[in-house]
């Protein structure tokens, strides 16, 4: 797999992961900044060490690394770089169709070194088992470069595949946790998707969003694993929550201060419904939406948060039960008296 020509190349977890040298030499070369900030997702932050060292040796520059959470292209710091004096951020990990978001942030990929052949001939034969011919082929930023190689072998293997066709900043075949225009908009013309990469968290969505039969392509592990019915129970789990929901006389609503988080119109929309609908609303903002901090607040029967989709949705540990904005939506319909709907058919989950 050529990435280019000069990459550094980590392990972790007995996994290789290349990060592009060159892509970091190129956006310092042409900006000349004088402070730079790094970040990472938490699994690349010890890497992110090394290359903030050998940046401030090779280019005498000062480097600042963020040490928060960074979960993805949503969870950057551009509104903070001013005052940090930072004249660019480098984020490593995440990927899109562009390399600037924002002001400030410069995106780096880190792709996995992993060979995807033996556990496509596995989906083949497993495939072939069910009758299934034309397939969808989507993945995360960690894969990028991987895609098209993955679907021409496919292709040789007898498939009929289509690569995912993204909107706004994502790439052709990219999803995110939230965002599933890739898969939707050529949901019509496959019979199933493959998701490939190992995170049941995206291909859950994948197949929830798309309402196909949905396979997990893990090359770490070398297994393909159907994930539909784990999206079935998944779907059961959310759907509960919105009925705990629905004896709340309070709620609370919060909104994230994350730049790619902030649902503010959201947040508002779901208030002024609940409102009509006669129960209390407070409005909360918080950075990191966790237990630890809701478990502070008495007198709030349930929440809804509009930030990410996934915290309400994957994070059990919640006292009170936890809605994400298109479960918040599924509960003004039951509580209006009207059918709960589908709260998963939309390629945006905000
Ligand atoms: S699923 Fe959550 S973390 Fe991932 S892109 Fe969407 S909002 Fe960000």
């Amino acid at each position: 797999m050529k990435l280019s020509r000069s990459v550094k190349r980590f392990t972790v977890l007995e996994v290789s992961i290349i990060i592009s040298q060159d892509q970091i030499d190129e956006i310092i070369q042409r900006e000349r900044p004088r402070r730079i900030g790094l970040q990472a997702p938490d699994g690349l932050i010890n890497q992110v060490l090394n290359i903030a060292n050998d940046i401030s040796k090779r280019y005498g520059v000062e480097t600042i690394i963020l040490l928060d959470t960074t979960w993805g292209t949503c969870d950057i710091n551009n509104l903070d770089a001013r005052r940090l004096g930072l004249d660019l951020i480098i984020n490593i990990g995440h990927s899109l169709r562009t390399q600037k978001i924002g002001s400030y942030t410069y995106l780096v990929s880190a792709e996995y070194d992993v060979d995807f052949r033996n556990v496509l001939e596995k989906t083949a034969t497993l495939l072939k088992k069910k009758g299934i011919k034309n397939v969808g082929v989507v993945t995360i930023s960690n894969h990028k470069s991987q895609i098209d190689t993955c679907i021409s072998y496919l292709n040789q293997l007898g498939f009929y595949t289509e690569k995912g066709i993204a909107e706004g900043p994502l790439f052709d075949g990219q999803v995110f946790g939230c965002n599933f225009y890739s898969a939707r908009n050529i949901s019509d013309k496959v019979d199933a998707f493959l998701f490939l990469g190992q995170s049941r968290f995206h291909a859950l969505g994948v197949c929830l969003s798309t309402r196909k039969m949905t396979f997990m392509v893990d090359p770490f592990f070398n297994e393909v694993v159907d994930i539909t019915e784990e999206a079935k129970l998944f779907e059961r789990k959310a759907i509960l929550s919105i009925y705990k929901a629905k004896d709340a006389s309070s709620f609370g609503v919060i909104m994230s201060l994350k730049e790619g988080q902030f649902f503010r119109n959201q947040a508002l929309e779901v208030k002024e419904e609940l409102e009509r609908l006669g129960r209390s609303v407070q409005l909360f903002s918080l950075r990191e939406i966790r237990s630890d901090r809701l478990k502070i607040l008495k007198g709030i029967d349930a929440f809804i948060e509009t930030a990410c989709p996934r915290i309400a949705l994957d994070h059990e540990d919640f006292d009170k039960p936890m809605l994400s904005y298109q479960q918040a939506m599924g509960l003004i319909r039951l509580l209006k008296g009207q059918d709960i709907g589908d709260v998963f058919n939309y390629p945006f989950w905000v």
